[in-house]
């Protein structure tokens, strides 16, 4: 509604997500009263998905975000998907209005506004990206919208690399996707102009980089969807050889960003929905 901002989170293990203090700092900012729910599903139970989209139309909530594990199984839940959320097959944002439901993914969004303002007039003929999962499909597609003309995709599971490869392809006609299984042998050729992380490496539990970073040099630029820690092993590295490097933070923010918009109809302030994420 127009004064008030009625939200919330779905997965599971999401006690320390800082997505309904930014949700509910910027309603605040804004005049509106904020009420942003996290519905952990590992502490509430099994309960189907399916009921939880049911409680929240219930209790008239604008919308959901929803997390690991839910944003594939969710998508059979709706009743349309914007073009992103179909390209990727997957959803973070669904809008809960009139009855019907509708999902969009604001990760593909986060990604590509975070690269645009964070690495501004970075080369984009040829990047790297680390990781086929659920994060990283929606990070090739971003990089697409942001100009990539050739992706080469690596992944440990080389058929979610291949698959990945083929979805980008059809999905974003101007940017060829190739598998690679080596990041040796695609260095020793003509060498891309950036790397992505989106493997979960480099997290607190999970420290190292899923490419040896003697590989990096100066010349090309290096990002991290990992954001916990923001400096990871991989920027970390890039860093101290003066490569100009992207954090997670800003997909992490900028995602927030789209969905309060969706949410709530009105903008919202990044610099403030940074500076609450910053905060913790
Ligand atoms: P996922 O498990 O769905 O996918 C990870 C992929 O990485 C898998 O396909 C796996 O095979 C591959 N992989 C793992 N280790 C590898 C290695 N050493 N080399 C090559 N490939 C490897 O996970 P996800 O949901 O895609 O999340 C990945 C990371 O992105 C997590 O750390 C998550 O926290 C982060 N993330 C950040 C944001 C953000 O807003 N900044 C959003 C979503 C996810």
């Amino acid at each position: 509604s127009d004064s008030s901002l009625r939200a919330g989170l779905v997965g599971r293990g999401i006690a320390l997500s800082r997505t309904p203090a930014m949700h509910e700092a910027e309603a605040r900012a804004q005049g509106m009263t904020g009420d942003y729910r996290l519905i952990d599903l590992d502490e509430r139970g099994d309960i189907p998905l399916a009921d939880v989209l049911a409680e929240a139309e219930a209790d008239g909530l604008d919308g959901l975000n929803v997390t690991y594990p839910y944003k594939v199984e969710v998508m059979a839940l709706l009743h349309d998907l914007s073009p992103n959320a179909r390209a990727v097959g997957a959803a973070n944002t669904v809008i809960l209005r009139g009855g019907r439901r509708i999902g969009h993914n604001t990760d593909l969004w986060g990604f590509a506004e975070s690269f645009r303002r964070g690495l501004p007039d970075a080369a984009t003929d040829h990047v790297l990206l680390l990781g086929a999962g659920g994060a990283g499909v929606a990070v090739a597609h971003a990089l697409a919208d942001c100009g990539v003309s050739r992706l080469s995709i690596l992944d440990s599971d080389g058929d979610r690399a291949a698959s990945l490869a083929a979805q980008v392809s059809r999905n974003r006609p101007g940017c060829a996707a190739d598998a690679v299984n080596d990041a040796a042998t695609l260095f020793a050729g003509k060498r891309p102009n950036g790397v992505v992380n989106a493997t979960p490496m480099g997290m607190a539990k999970l420290p190292g980089t899923a490419i040896d970073t003697d590989l990096i040099t100066p010349d090309q630029w290096v990002a991290d969807i990992v954001y916990f820690p923001l400096e990871t092993q991989l920027l970390a590295s890039a860093r101290a050889k003066g490569c100009r490097v992207l954090s997670g933070g800003g997909m992490a923010v900028f995602q927030a960003v789209r969905a309060f918009e969706l949410f709530t109809g009105r903008p919202a302030d990044p610099d403030r929905m940074k500076a609450t994420f910053d905060a913790f």
